[in-house]
């Protein structure tokens, strides 16, 4: 089986060196596990910062060791009872070709209900984030508005349209004028601003101002930087920030376009969450997965009536994983980024 190691720590962006492409012997089931051929494969903006060697919610990788992460495969040996040879399944096999994993901590797919792929994105840990966060810590009523960035990826998309489900005026902010018109010609936001074409972030707080005649009562964080800066003096009395992500500054070090260094905005920014009593609830989605099952319940039928709609950036082969996820963190993906391995 072929499988792609963390060859080096990256220092800011990460670059092909970072990676290393290994053939190694497929390895044998033990008891109560499950071998995989890997269909899919996921990427993820959090395995950014499983590159690092810094304390977080999760263990950093090793160097030499495999990239982890989501993906979706096809059962070619069982040794478990729950599953046979040909079964779909998703499960944590990390970046390579084959993965063995313990049954337990596999989920069957069905693929009559949906492509297998969704399983990584819109019905799978980004779209649930996405349900979770909006719901959970968003705590939404109908009417308001709510800002979310990263617009067109998986968890922005998710949280849009469910946003808009529920009644409220919904903006993204997305880079590119293609996202920004997808989002609101496919997704249906009420308007997604540009971020690329911001100056700096008063530009785009002014651009945000006219978007958000009313202020802006949910902002779901999934980028900060600029974003945040621009947004965060337009929260009204008692919103709610769902703290989901800061793709912005995972690359620690590199400022986005539009920053300045300048000088210590904590106290400000510490002031507005107290004046405004904003609440800001940070949270981890696999603390969460007992409620996986309400999210599928409600956003499959949605998927499936074609009421939610998604869209998937895909990469052909494993080899080109690295590539893939650095186009990514780089915002050039378009969608949920994936590789087809198989
Ligand atoms: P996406 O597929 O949307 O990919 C990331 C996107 O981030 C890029 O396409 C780009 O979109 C945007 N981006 C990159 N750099 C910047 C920047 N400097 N400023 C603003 N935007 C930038 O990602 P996901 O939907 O998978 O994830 C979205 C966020 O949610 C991430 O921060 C991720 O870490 C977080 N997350 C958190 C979880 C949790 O448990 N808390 C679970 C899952 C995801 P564009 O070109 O539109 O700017």
């Amino acid at each position: 089986m072929q499988r792609i190691v963390l060859a080096k720590r990256p220092e800011g962006q990460p670059g092909p060196d970072n990676f290393r492409l290994e053939t190694v012997a497929v390895p044998s089931p033990g008891d109560g596990e499950v071998l995989l051929r890997v269909l899919y494969m996921s990427l993820d903006p959090y395995m950014r910062g499983r590159m690092d060697d810094a304390k977080s919610y999760s263990t950093p990788v090793a160097i030499d060791e495999q990239m982890g992460g989501g993906a979706v495969g096809e059962v070619i040996e069982s040794r478990s009872p729950h599953f046979k040879s040909g079964d779909i399944a998703m499960g944590m096999f990390g970046w390579g070709t084959h993965g063995i994993v313990k049954a337990r901590e596999l989920r069957k797919i069905d693929p009559d209900v949906a492509p297998d792929s969704t399983s990584l994105g819109v019905l799978g840990m980004p779209g649930f984030t996405g349900w979770y966060g909006f719901n959970v810590i968003g705590q939404p009523k109908a009417g308001e508005t709510l800002v979310v960035g990263a617009a067109t990826g998986p968890v922005g998309s998710m949280v849009g349209q469910l946003a808009k489900q529920k009644g409220l005026r919904a903006i993204g902010v997305a880079g590119g004028a293609d996202k920004c018109a997808y989002a609101v010609e496919e997704l249906g936001f009420d308007a997604c601003i540009d971020h690329r074409a911001a100056s700096d972030a008063k530009g785009l707080r002014k651009s945000l101002s006219e978007a958000c005649p009313d202020g802006i009562d949910i902002y779901f964080e999934n980028v900060a930087g600029m974003t945040l800066e621009a947004v965060l003096p337009m929260m009204n009395v008692g919103g709610r920030i769902p703290l989901c992500g800061m793709i912005a500054w995972y690359n620690a070090g590199a400022l986005g376009a539009g920053e300045t260094a300048g000088p210590d905005r904590l106290p400000k920014a510490w002031r507005t969450i107290l004046v405004n009593r904003l609440t800001v609830g940070g949270f981890i989605i696999s603390d969460h997965f007992d409620r996986f099952g309400d999210f599928l319940a409600e956003v499959g039928p949605l998927v499936g009536s074609g009421k939610i709609v998604y869209r998937e950036d895909v990469s052909e082969g494993l080899e080109n994983a690295p590539a893939a996820f650095i186009r990514m963190l780089g915002g050039k993906n378009f969608g949920k980024t994936l590789v087809k391995v198989a």
